[in-house]
């Protein structure tokens, strides 16, 4: 393994601590909060481009329904329950601003490690409870995540 390599995969060991610890110590919390306070934040590299038909709202996408990846069903589940909010974000900036104008009192975020990271201690900030989900594949485009794991988090209770 080269250096670079070594130096990323720590990276990636520490951040996986960090939010393991984290999710676990809000856990209880997160489950007691109604869904109509919850918000659930998904990166747009989720989606299927090809055939996305996700309306455009700026900084983030509304996801039309399509089927085409799996952002309909964890949108559709959160819609069931009852959950405030779904936004499909282009990039991690404008959540601050989200979270200021709706005031949530938990989210969900799914990113990639690096960006869970950061996100979490935004929220701490703000006091906002938070569950983080990982990326099972990360990158630009074409991202995935364990929609099983997801379905677990968005009905705690
Ligand atoms: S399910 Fe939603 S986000 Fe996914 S490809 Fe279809 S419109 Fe886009």
């Amino acid at each position: 393994m080269d250096i670079c390599r070594n130096f990323r995969k720590i990276n990636k060991d520490n951040y996986k601590k960090f939010i393991d610890k984290k999710n676990m110590s809000m856990r209880g919390e997160f489950a007691g909060v109604a869904f109509s306070d919850r918000m659930i934040f998904i990166p747009h590299c989720m989606r299927n481009t090809k055939i996305c038909k996700a309306k455009d709202e700026g900084a983030y996408y509304v996801c039309a329904m399509c089927k085409g990846c799996k952002i309909s069903e964890i949108a559709a589940l959160a819609k069931e329950l009852g959950y405030k909010k779904v936004y499909v974000m282009k990039g991690g900036k404008a959540i601050e601003n989200i979270l200021n104008a709706e005031k949530p009192k938990a989210v969900i975020g799914i990113a990639c490690y690096f960006e869970g990271v950061q996100a979490v201690k935004m929220t701490e900030k703000g006091k906002i409870i938070t569950q983080f989900i990982p990326l099972t594949k990360d990158g630009c485009a074409d991202t995935d995540v364990d929609l099983d794991e997801t379905k677990k988090i968005i009905a705690l209770k």
